[in-house]
């Protein structure tokens, strides 16, 4: 036995060499494989999905208040009366919260036969927000200022108080990411329309039932 070892570590000098490289291919796969998935990580989650996970982080539930089905949404000093909403939570049919209760009448009509023509496609519609008071609209735009370092970038993704549909009650953002896709497909069918390129999320009735959707812009600003 140790004889037999023996002889192979004496006896075979190219073992260890021929270790070498076949490590040398394991961690160049464990590296291929890393790339990959960091590159998939980045291509998944984009700039854009970053402020809305910073939004939804900022838009904690008051302590104990969760639970009970009632609205419990805040953002800081902001909650449902200025048109806060959690994310993924409420539907169309949520009329009792501000956020869609403000919506354009037509608006809130076509999103809830949306929401009722997607349940059949086994798809939830959720209104992840709707109508915006002024002073969160303008709260979100600092909060993007911030994360991204100029107002010229953070209006790629948040608009100013007065250039945003939100505070018209003219928009609303939909999730979750299945329902963005089916309602990008189709939406035009309730008038609904994807207007910003960089927003998968965000319709407004943008064209006439069964029209066609016109182009999208690049983003919101
Ligand atoms: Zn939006």
């Amino acid at each position: 036995m140790n004889d037999h070892i023996q002889h192979q570590r004496s006896g075979r000098p190219s073992t260890r060499p021929r270790r070498g490289p076949n490590r040398a291919v394991v961690v160049l796969a464990a590296t291929a494989v890393a790339l990959t998935a960091a590159i998939a990580l980045v291509a998944c989650t984009g700039v854009a999905p970053t402020i809305t996970r910073g939004i939804t982080a900022l838009a904690e539930r008051p302590p104990g208040a969760s639970g009970d089905g009632t609205p419990t949404t805040s953002d800081g000093a902001f909650g449902a009366d200025d048109g806060v909403l959690d994310e993924n939570r409420y539907s169309a049919y949520d009329t009792d919260l501000p956020a869609i209760a403000n919506l354009d009448a037509d608006l809130l009509e076509a999103v809830q036969q949306a929401t009722d023509a997607a349940a059949a496609d086994d798809i939830t519609l959720f209104v992840s927000s709707g109508w915006r008071s002024t002073a969160y609209q303008q709260h979100l735009l600092d909060e993007a200022i911030l994360q991204y370092g100029s107002e010229a970038a953070a209006r790629q993704y948040v608009a100013t108080p007065d250039g945003s549909s939100h505070t018209r009650g003219a928009a609303v953002d939909i999730g979750a990411t299945d329902a963005d896709y089916w309602l990008i497909e189709h939406g035009a069918d309730y008038g609904l329309c994807q207007t910003y390129a960089n927003e998968i999320w965000h319709f407004e009735l943008a064209t006439v039932p069964g029209g066609e959707c016109p182009e999208l812009l690049p983003d919101a600003g």
